[in-house]
C-alpha cells in the first residue's frame, strides 16, 4: 500500500476525513466494542468479531449476564465504572466517549472484572481502598434508590500527622492498623469501612432508619477512636472529626461523598466531634468560592478602602490614635464585612497582598493627621508565617515618611500560636524599627494571659465582650486584665465601650483607653479633618 494514497487535498484535514472510526478500530489488534450507555452494542471491531460474533445490535447486558454489567457516569462524564452482579468491579477507564459511546475492550468482558482482592484493598489496614468504596456505593445508590436510607461517615483523624513526626512511620503505621481494628468494632457487619488515604477513612452505613441511627454511630466512633492507645510502651491520645451525610434517594456516589467532607470540614473546626450535613454547608461553600475569586481582584480594582476609628485616652478625653479597619465595597454584593472576607482571604494566602495593601495605605493616610496621633494596623497570624511583615512595615514607614513611633501593630494570640520564637524575633526587630505592638482581642483565646510573658506589649486590648455584659464574672475579668497591665506597665485599651455606663466602668478599673461607638464610629480617611475641628 502506498501512503501518498492517503494524502488529502483539504488544508485542514484531519485522521477523520480520510479514514472513518470502524476503518481505524479495524486495524487495532486489540478486540474492540462502542457500546451506547443504553447498552446495545453498535460496532465490533474486526480483532473481535474474531472472538465473538455478530454482536452488532445486541444488549451488552444481555451478552454478559453473569457480571451484568452497567455503566456508571459522572455528571462530567469523567468515570466510568462497570459494576458486576458479583460485588467486585473494576474501572473501565475508556479510550473513548464521546456522545454518549463508550469504547470498551472486549476483553475485559470476556475474562470478566480485572479487580482482584487485592487491588480493592489497602495494603496496609486490609480495609477497602477508594476505589472499592466508590464501587460499592454507586452499587448500593444506583439500585432503583436504596429503600432504606445509607450514611456515609467521613472520618478524619486529628493530630495523627503529630504522631507520625514525633513517634515515627513505624508507631504511625501500627496506630492505623489499630483504628481500622477499632472502626470494625464499632461498626455493624454490614457496614463498610474503607481507608481512602493517609488518616482518612470512610464508613458506608447500611440500614440507617433515621439519622438517629447514623448519629449514634457517629459518636460510638468519636468515642471509640479517642480513647488512649499503647503502641510500643508509648502512650498515645489523638481524636477523630466525622462529617456524616445521609441519602433516602438514589445519588451519585461522588455527591454524597463531597457532602460527607462539606460536613466533615465543618466537624472539623472544632475537632474529636461528629457533625451530620445540611443542605446550607453548601451554599456557605458556594459562597466562599465566589467570595475567593472576587476577592483575587479586589485589590488591582480597587475595591478596598479603609476606615478609622479612634480610640481615646481616659484621662485627658483626647484622641490618641484610630484603627484602621478594612472595608470592601463590592460592585455587585455590596458591603462585605471583614469577618467574612478576612477567614477567605487567610486561607487562600490573599491576606499577605492585602495586608500590605493596608499597612502601605494606613501609613500614607495617617502621615497627615495632627501631631503624635497614631495609626493602629491589624496584622493576621498568616502574615506573620510569610515572614516579610517586616519589610512591609519598613517599607510602609519609608514610603510615606510616617515616624515609627505613630505606627501601632495589632495582633492576636493566633500569631503566637506556632513558632512562637520566631514570631517574637519579628516582634522584637519591629520594635527595634520603633514600632508599638498591642495585643489584641485579649481574653478571647486559651492562653492569653501565658503571652504577655513571652513578649512585652505595649499595649493589651481587652475584648469587647467583657466590656458589653455586665455582670460580675466579666467586671471581675475586666478589673483583673486591668490590674496585670497596669503592673506591666501596659496601656489598656476597653474594646466595644457604647454606653457611658460602660465607660464609666472601665474608667474605674483604671483603663488607659476606650475604643467604641461612644467615642467614634468607624469613619472615611475624609472625615478625619472635621472629627478633629469638631472636637476643637
Ligand atoms: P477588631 O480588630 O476587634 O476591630 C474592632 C471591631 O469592632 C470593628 O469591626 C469595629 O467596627 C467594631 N466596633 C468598634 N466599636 C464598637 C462598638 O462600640 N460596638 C460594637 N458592637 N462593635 C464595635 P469590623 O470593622 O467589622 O472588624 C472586625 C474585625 O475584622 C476586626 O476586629 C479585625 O479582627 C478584622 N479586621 C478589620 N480590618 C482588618 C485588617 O485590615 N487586617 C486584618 N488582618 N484584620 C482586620
Ligand atoms: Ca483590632
Ligand atoms: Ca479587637
Amino acid at each position: 500500500m502506498n501512503a501518498t494514497m492517503y494524502l488529502s487535498q483539504k488544508p485542514e484535514a484531519t485522521a477523520a476525513d480520510i479514514l472513518s472510526y470502524e476503518q481505524i478500530l479495524d486495524v487495532l489488534p486489540h478486540p474492540i466494542l462502542l457500546v451506547r450507555f443504553d447498552g446495545v452494542i453498535i460496532y465490533a471491531n474486526q480483532a473481535s468479531q474474531a472472538m465473538l460474533e455478530a454482536v452488532v445490535g445486541k444488549d451488552v447486558y444481555q451478552l454478559f449476564p453473569s457480571f451484568s454489567p452497567r455503566i456508571v457516569t459522572d455528571a462530567d462524564h469523567s468515570t466510568h465504572l462497570i459494576v458486576s452482579k458479583d460485588g467486585r468491579s473494576f474501572e473501565a477507564t475508556p479510550e473513548f466517549v464521546s456522545d454518549g459511546i463508550i469504547l470498551l475492550d472486549l476483553r475485559r468482558l470476556l475474562n470478566g472484572p480485572v479487580g482482584t482482592a487485592s487491588r480493592d484493598r489497602d495494603e496496609l489496614t486490609g480495609l477497602m481502598n477508594r476505589q472499592a468504596l466508590l464501587s460499592r456505593m454507586s452499587r448500593t445508590l444506583g439500585q432503583g434508590g436504596a429503600c432504606r436510607p445509607i450514611a456515609v461517615h467521613c472520618l478524619d483523624l486529628d493530630r495523627f500527622k503529630m504522631v507520625n513526626d514525633t513517634l515515627g512511620h513505624v508507631v504511625g503505621d501500627l496506630l492505623l492498623k489499630k483504628v481500622a481494628g477499632r472502626l470494625q468494632s464499632a461498626c455493624g457487619g454490614g457496614d463498610a469501612i474503607a481507608r481512602i488515604g493517609g488518616d482518612e477513612f470512610v464508613i458506608l452505613q447500611h440500614d440507617v432508619t433515621d439519622e438517629a441511627t447514623a448519629a449514634k454511630l457517629a459518636s460510638r466512633i468519636v468515642d471509640i477512636v479517642g480513647r488512649t492507645y499503647v503502641i510500643h510502651s508509648h502512650t498515645i491520645n489523638i481524636g477523630v472529626s466525622v462529617g456524616v451525610a445521609i441519602e433516602t434517594e438514589a445519588s451519585q456516589a461522588c455527591n454524597l461523598l463531597r457532602n460527607g467532607e462539606l460536613a466533615l470540614s465543618e466537624a472539623k473546626t472544632d475537632r474529636g466531634r461528629y457533625c451530620i450535613f445540611q443542605p446550607g454547608m453548601d451554599t456557605c461553600l458556594i459562597q466562599r468560592r465566589e467570595i475567593e475569586v472576587d476577592l483575587r481582584r479586589a485589590v488591582a480594582l480597587k475595591q478596598f478602602k479603609l476606615n478609622y476609628q479612634p480610640f481615646v485616652d481616659v484621662l485627658t478625653n483626647e484622641v490618641a490614635g484610630f484603627e484602621a479597619l478594612l472595608r470592601w465595597e463590592h460592585p455587585a454584593k455590596g458591603f462585605i464585612p471583614p469577618l467574612t472576607f478576612i477567614p477567605v482571604a487567610e486561607e487562600t494566602g490573599l491576606i499577605t497582598k492585602i495586608g500590605d495593601w493596608v499597612m502601605r495605605t494606613a501609613c500614607e493616610e495617617a502621615v497627615s493627621w495632627p501631631g503624635e496621633v497614631i495609626v493602629a494596623v491589624n496584622v493576621s497570624p498568616l502574615q506573620f508565617r510569610a515572614h516579610t511583615l517586616l519589610q512591609t512595615v519598613a517599607s510602609a514607614l519609608e514610603r510615606s515618611g510616617l515616624p515609627a513611633h505613630r505606627l501601632e501593630i495589632e495582633i492576636t494570640e493566633g500569631a503566637l500560636l506556632d513558632d512562637t520564637e520566631k514570631v517574637v524575633q519579628t516582634l522584637n526587630a519591629l520594635r527595634d524599627l520603633g514600632v508599638k505592638i498591642s495585643m489584641d482581642d485579649f481574653g478571647t483565646g486559651y492562653s492569653s494571659l501565658s503571652y504577655l510573658q513571652k513578649f512585652p506589649f505595649d499595649k493589651i486590648k481587652i475584648d469587647r465582650s467583657f466590656v458589653a455584659v455586665d455582670s460580675e464574672d466579666s467586671a471581675a475579668i475586666l478589673k483583673s486584665i486591668a490590674t496585670l497591665g497596669n503592673s506591666l506597665g501596659m496601656a489598656i485599651t476597653a474594646e466595644g465601650v457604647e454606653t457611658t455606663e460602660q465607660l464609666a466602668r472601665v474608667r474605674s478599673e483604671r483603663c488607659t483607653h476606650v475604643q467604641g461607638y461612644l467615642t467614634g464610629r468607624p469613619m472615611g480617611a475624609n472625615q478625619i479633618p472635621s472629627f478633629f475641628t469638631q472636637l476643637g
